[in-house]
């Protein structure tokens, strides 16, 4: 996969979240490793997910250095590099600044099983103590996602859509974990939640999920895709959308 190649997908994925109601506020980061080298691509800091475009990209090595930009770049990325020196096989990762990931982090605890999308990160998560990389290095060990209290989520994809999709997946699966706060309702199982985790593993849930998302970004659709009534399709739909009245 060529530079232009990356950017292009970083771009798709910063959309897909951001159609997808997940980072329409400054702050969070997608990045993508490139492939071979100490380098990777991803986002500027001084605009949101929505917003992003070509020229918004920023080349990073290993050592935290920009490469010719001078845009702003968050000072929370140190995390990326590490992370891919850490685990080789991760090629992308996605940090939102999402609602419900967040109201979950600032519950200082792992994130409950309440939904069987729940158990992708059934012992797959870990608590990281702050959002540094001293701190996250440590706990990372072979986990697909980190929370970070009162801050969000990581999610790491071995593909820039499936890291995505878990993005959107935790957010789901943190809505229903602050919504369930405080009430009675029980977790599932640990047995249920270790079934469910290796039926997950078997299907395509997460590449669909990512082309959902992507449709919704092209369809200029924020959290759901509609098809359009058969009445505003063809003829009728000109008429009707010119204020041409039968
Ligand atoms: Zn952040």
């Amino acid at each position: 996969m060529n530079d232009q190649e990356i950017r292009s997908h970083i771009l798709d994925a910063c959309h897909g979240l951001s159609a997808s109601g997940l980072g329409n506020v400054i702050g969070g980061h997608v990045s993508m490793r490139v492939p071979g080298k100490e380098l990777y691509w991803t986002n500027v800091l001084d605009l949101c997910f929505e917003e992003m475009a070509e020229e918004d990209l920023l080349l990073i090595d290993f050592d935290g250095n920009v490469l010719e930009s001078s845009r702003p770049v968050s000072p929370g990325i140190d995390f990326h590099q590490g992370i891919y020196k850490q685990r080789p096989e991760i090629n992308a990762i996605v940090h939102t600044h999402g609602e419900w990931g967040t109201a979950q982090s600032a519950l200082c605890r792992p994130l409950r099983m309440y939904h069987n999308l729940s158990t992708y990160f059934y012992n797959k998560i870990a608590v990281s103590p702050d959002d540094t990389l001293e701190a996250i290095g440590p706990v990372l060990k072979d986990n697909i996602a980190v929370m970070m209290p009162w801050h969000g989520a990581i999610c790491l994809g071995r593909t820039i859509g499936e890291a995505t999709a878990l993005m959107a997946t935790y957010e789901y699966a943190a809505k229903l974990d602050v919504r369930l706060s405080g009430t009675d309702a029980p977790e599932m199982p640990a047995e249920a939640c270790a079934r469910q985790q290796v039926l997950l593993g078997k299907a395509t849930y997460l590449e669909l999920t990512y082309d959902l998302m992507l449709r919704r970004a092209r369809n200029g659709i924020r959290g759901e895709v509609k098809s359009p009534p058969a009445k505003l399709a063809g003829t009728d739909g000109h008429r009707l959308l010119a204020g041409v009245k039968d």
